[in-house]
């Protein structure tokens, strides 16, 4: 046995005295994502607090492996070569609320499903994140990516959020340090570096007392508008960021490509900037609708469309430029 596998298998140990059967090798991401694809990630680890998150991160981090924080994973798309290094789902639930003058503040633990929140917020009549009723991921993933909908985000709800720092320790970030812009965050940008990431551990969210009826009416009027100008199926939502000017989905649409389809995956007839996984669909028919998109869009229009959604994993970019 090589060096490299004696390191390995030591690492595996640990993580299986810490986490016993929570932690796996080569589970299938695509049972982890809303688009339902994706390879297996090398290394796999559930934990269910934010003490557990931060264990799973440090040990990563201490040992030198690449590490990922997976959400809701509705926000990604997970290459069909899968993904090194250990990926750790989050599902750190914990809520409390307290109540501070005029607001309520609330603190999430990092995994709460938002939208579970927004309605447990709306039955004790706490105002703010009726937006969020049908947004789909984490806590977390919302905090990075300043997820929004209906005129709210994330940075207009976030008073603070507790970050952990790998190889530093927890450090309370305020709004302003969170840097928002849209769809954007100062840990979004994180993103495009090989870095060992932060790590969102929880949010604290400010809340106003409002009528349950008038909270439960707002949210009922954006879960309706949704389903009609959104399609149902396996996705990731916007595909893309609205450009200065434009909707992304506008932009797609006017390039003919509304049903456009690569293997398993078309672009969908009833929002252009909604990629839908038909049942089969690989990672790799969904990027090439992504290529596409974007090459028309450019070609047509002069418009270099941004992704929103963060391609992981092992991709193969290189071999196909060099064939
Ligand atoms: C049908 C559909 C509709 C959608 N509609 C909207 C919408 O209206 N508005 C909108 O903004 N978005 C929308 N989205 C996108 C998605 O819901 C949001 O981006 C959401 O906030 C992603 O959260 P997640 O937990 O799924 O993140 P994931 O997809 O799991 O992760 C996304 C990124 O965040 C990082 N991350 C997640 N948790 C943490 C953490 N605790 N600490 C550090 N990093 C972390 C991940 O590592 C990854 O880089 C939609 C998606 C779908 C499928």
């Amino acid at each position: 046995m090589d060096l490299e596998t004696t390191v390995l298998e030591a690492i595996h140990r640990r993580y299986r005295e810490v986490f016993g059967d929570r932690f796996k090798l080569n589970e299938l991401m695509a049972r982890h994502t809303s688009a339902r694809v994706g390879g297996p990630a090398e290394m796999f680890v559930t934990v269910g607090n934010a003490t557990e998150l931060q264990m799973a991160v440090e040990l990563a981090y201490a040992q030198h492996i690449p590490y990922f924080v997976l959400g809701g994973g509705s926000n990604i798309l997970v290459a069909d070569g899968g993904i090194g290094g250990l990926v750790i789902l989050n599902k750190a639930r914990n809520v409390r609320f307290r109540h501070t003058g005029l607001n309520v503040v609330c603190t999430a633990e990092s995994g709460m499903n938002l939208s579970s929140l927004a309605r447990q917020c709306i039955a004790k009549g706490l105002g703010g994140l009726e937006w969020a009723v049908n947004v789909p991921g984490t806590v977390g993933g919302a905090v990075v990516g300043n997820s929004g909908a209906h005129g709210g985000d994330t940075n207009s709800n976030l008073l603070a959020a507790t970050i952990w720092e790998p190889g530093l320790g927890a450090r309370i970030y305020s709004n302003e340090e969170m840097a928002y812009g849209y769809r954007d965050s100062v840990l979004k940008r994180e993103q495009r570096s090989d870095e060992p990431r932060r790590v969102v551990l929880s949010a604290e969210l400010v809340l106003k007392p409002e009528p349950v009826e008038v909270l439960l009416a707002r949210a009922d009027g954006f879960v309706a508008r949704r389903k009609q100008t959104q399609p149902g199926g396996a996705s990731m939502g916007s595909m893309f960021k609205n450009p200065p000017h434009y909707y992304a989905g506008y932009l797609i649409d006017a390039a003919g490509l509304k049903g456009f389809r690569s293997g398993g995956a078309h672009i969908s007839e009833k929002h252009a900037n909604f990629f839908i996984n038909d049942d089969d669909a690989t990672a790799e028919d969904i990027r090439a609708l992504i290529a596409e998109a974007w090459n028309v869009v450019r070609e047509q229009f002069g418009v270099e469309l941004e992704l929103e959604v963060e391609l992981i994993g092992n991709w193969h970019f290189d071999e196909e430029v060099n064939e």
